[in-house]
């Protein structure tokens, strides 16, 4: 089975200004699509069933070795943009609420901490990679991994996640990852976070 490039909810021009058009229809039309391409590269004559890719990142000892960095790759570059384009949305939430509030209170202290955590992880990611909050063995952590390793392959749910991959951000904030990381809390979708914090406890 071949993976397939997923639509975004939303037109490339819908989180302006923090993500402006043109980064967003090059990142989603052109990297994804090449992760996807990639991906259906490295995994042809696999007989991986009907796996979900993040079913395939959380076995990547099933590919064969020759393979493995490959799908690695490419496949986490798919699941991490699924995730990423998902976590998004025009004016999204301002602050989670509910359960998953409550949780982040008691792991980080507050929201405000829980934010400079997290953009500390992506400031502090040296090359490209990828910053995020995700569940590990019940606990809720602030963590974040090189290229496109996927949480999923070291056992963790990923609940949030930004790229902080230059092609993320260039066009817009040229150097200045921190200003992205700071800006993007504008168009998280908290909503989706808290959906795959209570399919995930
Ligand atoms: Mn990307």
């Amino acid at each position: 089975m071949a993976y397939r490039l997923n639509e975004l909810g939303y037109s490339y021009d819908a989180l302006e200004p923090v993500i402006d058009k043109e980064t967003m229809e090059l990142h989603h039309s052109k990297h994804h699509q090449t992760y996807v391409n990639n991906l259906n590269k490295a995994i042809e004559g696999l007989d991986l069933g009907s796996q979900t890719i993040e079913e395939v990142l959380k076995n990547l000892d099933q590919i064969p070795a020759d393979r493995r960095q490959a799908v690695r790759n490419h496949g986490g570059g798919h699941a991490n943009h699924v995730l990423f384009w998902e976590s998004m949305k025009p004016g999204g939430a301002t602050a989670p609420e509910g359960e998953l509030a409550l949780a982040m209170d008691a792991a980080f202290g507050s929201f405000a901490k829980f934010k400079t955590l997290f953009e500390n992880a992506g400031s502090s990611r040296f090359g490209s990679g990828w910053a995020w909050l995700v569940l590990d063995k019940g606990e809720l952590k602030v963590i974040s991994t090189p290229n496109q390793d996927s949480p999923l392959s070291d056992g963790a749910v990923p609940l949030l996640g930004n790229d902080v991959w230059e092609h993320a951000y260039y066009l817009k904030y040229q150097n200045r990852r921190g200003d992205y990381l700071k800006a993007w809390w504008d168009v998280v979708n908290w909503d989706v976070v808290a959906e795959r914090f209570a399919a995930a406890k």
